[in-house]
């Protein structure tokens, strides 16, 4: 038989099929080949009768790597259509389909020597035959005898090595070796609460399970039960004989979804997370495999659960920018759900309380069924946000970061014992200028969109047309010369609190306090015990998180990411406010929102004090027509990045050469196309460097190929190119 191997080296010249031959192999196991003289791992993906080379200048595979076939065919198939949808590599996107440790056999099954009796007779028997004295001895065969097999290791501790081993000589206890399931997140546990379903829940649920194969848009807003949505319809398809898988922007942000699932699944449950430690991560992938789990929760990768018979498919907060792959192998996770969906035959729910403007698009064109669910549990008000005018505060003579009014509720909420969360934004790397005095921020004159400081030429540019203006040092508008650029940080928030507030306990979460894999859990879970009274963080704590005694959320710089210069800034913002707000008032009492700002009036802020998200989405989807935005047209990025700048520019400007001959081509399918220095403009020593580009919808399939044609003629070692589409930020 004849084999087509992928070898699992990710270089571009060896993403071809190569033919090997072999007996007995499946199509999807991973082998030992040898690939130009090295022993090399790969992936079968089809087998044959027949190869086009010379018969006996095929090599035989040398061995299988697994005792199980390491990929399904529905993964391979996926796998195919990945690798056209985003040219990708082969051997990129099939190591998506298996835990990394697997590559190079760096985990293996943990066991461990377990000890058991080797008699059947009656504890008065066994007992009989020790002597009296021998106190160890017998009461470690007690325990035997009452529990069952038991680890030596756990024998030892309890009662001493020398017990296990004497009776080991008189042939009472044997040993054998049994795997050990190492289960992560281990204290993440609780006892199941199953609420009855509310009229508005129930009707989601039977909404969703009317149609197996149905395309569903889940609009609840923050606090509406849409989890319980989730479980119970999990639970009638597990009920079923059906798998699932649960998508989570970042599990341990979420850790609430994993002990609701635990809950009430118990080990029907796996949890798939970049965070776990190797063995835990191919343990929790192997019961997945063997059908020990039936589902799967994970962030976005937990979309390659090696699942069967797959019956949903649900992607909670699916507007997290988090479900957008943006480094290589880059891919969306909705549209991959989808096409897994349409294989198994499965349902595909997405949730949120701030749907993608592009999700809800797709909803009121029919491409999704949208469900809504516009109340809170128990009829809770949403909270009152209260815009802040901060260019009053600062014509008041007030230049500190805090308002008078956000102050006196810091204090109300503290005195009164509750709890008040700090947000600052922190989201691109842009600097934009802002006049302080009355909130002028500028923008392009052909796109609205915000322009970006470039210090190394002191220019305004924006970052979609290219088109570069002069560096203001004077408000156009007030004439004012008081234009801000800095940001405030976390660190200065939290010493201000102090200095306010000395008998206070303030906590503070943001990247430089979240270096570990444990130490987001810790400083949430130290406020959710109420160790501390006020929560200073960046967006990590806009997260899912049920605080009850919050009842203070400011917003210290609502501005931040609006004025950004990605047209998804708006978006962005929208979701942000909605979510942060989210976080107050959960419990009896209502929630109140600060929202700190120069541009109190500018529209996304209005939605979002209203928690109006479709008067937000009306707004907006009109600007992103009129503008030519996505949904309505695509935008592609060409990156360059690598240490050599020089080189980077190099191969920019000939790629962008060939790209202008596609231009000239079909000038009408480009409604735009520059190249410039990135916003983030060097990053882990790699200068970077983009050619930015807004297609008409219906041309991306014809031109998006010349593209990829373009890049993949790259020329300098040094640089590596990559293509984004509608990518989630333009850093
Ligand atoms: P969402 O995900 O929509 O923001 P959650 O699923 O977190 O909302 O639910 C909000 C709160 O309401 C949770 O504390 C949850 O336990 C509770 N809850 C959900 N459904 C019910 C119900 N049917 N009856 C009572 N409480 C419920
Ligand atoms: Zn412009």
């Amino acid at each position: 038989m004849i084999y087509s191997v992928i070898v699992d080296l990710s270089a571009s010249e060896v993403d071809r099929i190569f033919d090997y031959k072999g007996e007995g192999y499946t199509v999807g196991a991973r082998v030992l080949v040898d690939f130009r003289g090295r022993l090399t791992e790969g992936y079968i993906i089809a087998q044959k009768d027949t190869s086009d080379f010379d018969a006996d200048k095929i090599k035989p595979i040398v061995k299988p790597l697994d005792d199980f076939t390491a990929i399904s065919e529905d993964l391979l198939d996926l796998g195919r259509y990945m690798r056209e949808q985003y040219h990708l590599r082969w051997a990129d996107v099939l190591r998506l389909f298996i835990p990394a440790e697997m590559r190079g056999n760096r985990v293996r099954l943990l066991s461990k020597q377990q000890a058991y009796l080797t008699t059947d007779d009656s504890l008065d028997v066994i007992l009989a035959s020790l002597k009296p004295n021998a106190t160890a001895q017998r009461d470690l065969v007690a325990f035997l005898y009452l529990n069952g097999p038991a680890l030596s290791e756990t024998l030892n501790a309890e009662f001493g090595n020398s017990a296990l081993r004497a009776l080991r000589q008189k042939g009472l206890v044997d040993f054998r070796e049994v795997v050990i399931r190492r289960t992560p997140y281990k204290n993440i546990q609780s006892a199941a609460v199953k609420h009855d379903l509310l009229p508005a829940q129930q009707n989601a649920v039977d909404a969703v399970l009317s149609d197996r194969q149905g395309r569903f848009l889940l609009h609840g807003v923050t606090g509406s039960g849409k989890t319980e949505v989730y479980l119970t319809v999990i639970e009638r398809l597990v009920a079923e004989g059906k798998s699932c898988i649960m998508l989570v922007p970042e599990i341990s942000l979420t850790p609430n979804m994993l002990r609701q699932l635990r809950a009430r699944f118990g080990d029907t449950v796996a949890l798939l997370h970049s965070g776990l430690s190797r063995g835990e991560r191919y343990d929790e992938w192997l019961r997945l495999k063997n059908g020990e789990a039936l589902i799967a929760v994970g962030a976005r990768s937990a979309v390659f659960a090696p699942l069967k018979n797959i019956g949903a498919i649900i992607i909670d907060e699916e507007h997290d920018g988090s479900y957008i792959s943006d480094f290589n192998p880059r891919y969306n996770t909705a549209e991959v759900a989808e096409y897994r969906a349409q294989q198994n035959g499965a349902l595909l729910l997405l949730g949120s309380a701030t749907p993608a403007l592009g999700s809800y698009y797709a909803a009121k064109q029919g491409r999704l069924r949208l469900i809504e669910m516009p109340e809170r549990i128990n009829r809770q008000p949403l909270p009152k946000v209260e815009i802040v005018d901060m260019t009053l505060e600062t014509r008041r003579g007030n230049k500190g970061i805090f308002s008078a009014a956000l102050k006196q509720r810091l204090r109300q909420t503290v005195e009164a014992g509750n709890q008040a969360m700090l947000f600052l934004n922190r989201r691109g790397y842009s600097s934009f200028l802002m006049c302080t005095k009355c909130g002028y921020v500028a923008k392009c004159e052909d796109c609205d969109v915000t322009l970006t400081v470039h210090r190394e030429d002191n220019r305004l540019k924006c970052h979609y047309c290219g088109k570069s203006y002069y560096l203001l040092d004077r408000c156009p508008k007030c004439k004012a010369q008081s234009f801000r650029q800095g940001r405030i940080g976390t660190q200065q928030v939290v010493e201000l609190l102090r200095e306010m507030f000395p008998d206070v306990k303030v906590l503070r979460m943001d990247a430089d306090t979240t270096q570990t894999k444990e130490s987001h859990g810790k400083i949430l879970e130290s406020f959710a015990k109420g160790e501390a009274q006020i929560l200073v963080g960046t967006q990590m704590i806009a997260k899912g998180h049920d605080f009850p005694k919050v009842t203070l959320v400011g917003i210290l710089d609502g501005d931040q990411s609006l004025h950004h210069e990605d047209y998804l800034a708006t978006e962005r913002t929208f979701q942000l406010i909605t979510q942060v707000a989210g976080r107050s008032g959960r419990d009896k009492d209502v929630g109140v929102v600060v929202l700190q700002t120069y541009t109190p009036a500018h529209y996304c802020l209005r939605f979002a004090a209203e928690q109006d998200y479709k008067g937000f989405y009306n707004y907006e989807i009109n600007i992103r027509q009129a503008s030519a935005f996505p949904p309505f047209s695509e935008i592609v990025r060409i990156l360059y990045t690598g240490e050599k700048e020089q080189d980077c520019i190099d191969e920019l400007v000939e790629q962008d050469a060939e790209i202008s001959n596609i231009r000239s081509a079909r000038p009408e399918a480009f409604l735009y196309a520059d190249k410039m220095r990135c916003p983030l403009r060097r990053a882990e020593k790699q200068y970077r460097f983009q050619i930015l580009l807004k297609l008409t919808k219906d041309s991306v399939r014809e031109i998006l190929p010349q593209i990829y044609a373009v890049c993949d003629g790259k020329k300098r070692r040094s640089v590596t190119v990559s293509v984004e589409r509608n990518p989630q930020n333009l850093s």
